[in-house]
């Protein structure tokens, strides 16, 4: 998520805390469950969120079952892409995404005019256990991966 699903976010939670007839979850709550599952795009929180609705447990799903539940949709979401795409089934290393984490670091940020924060970086590395790793490695070697592939500035005479 980006801090623009911050909105969508808590109006997420709070339908979950709703079905559970739990008050709307604070600024606290909502600030600890942002920094769990942060790393996810709001797509697949929603999804997750409604499937445990559906599912309807006694409790109240903790913010590590929606992590759990985000795992699975987000599998399930690239089973259903790769197979056409790629012609392959999903990697298990990387779930289909071609990439691994391999680090994560803190590092104080400071942006002009605001208060300096810690911020996650993470670090990724092409997986090497599936075709599409494979290919974002190749592409990395080349200089042409397409996260980092910036236009060429054209030097000298055409
Ligand atoms: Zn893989």
């Amino acid at each position: 998520m980006t801090a623009a699903d911050r909105a969508a976010f808590g109006r997420c939670l709070d339908r979950l805390y709703a079905t559970w007839g739990k008050p709307t979850p604070t600024e606290r709550i909502l600030a600890a469950a942002w920094e769990a599952l942060e790393d996810f795009d709001l797509d697949t929180i929603e999804t997750s969120a409604k499937a445990l609705i559906v599912a309807g447990g006694k409790f109240l799903p903790s913010t590590s079952d929606l992590r759990d539940e985000c795992r699975v949709q987000r599998k399930a979401a690239h089973a259903a892409y790769a197979p056409t795409t790629m012609g392959e089934g999903v990697c298990e290393t990387c779930e289909g995404l071609g990439q691994v984490e391999t680090r994560q670091e803190w590092y104080a940020a400071a942006p002009p005019g605001k208060p300096a924060r810690q911020m996650l970086r993470r670090y990724w590395a092409p997986c090497g256990q599936c075709a599409r790793g494979r290919r974002l490695g190749d592409n990395r070697q080349r200089g042409t991966h397409e996260t980092t592939a910036r236009p060429q500035r054209q030097r000298g005479a055409a």
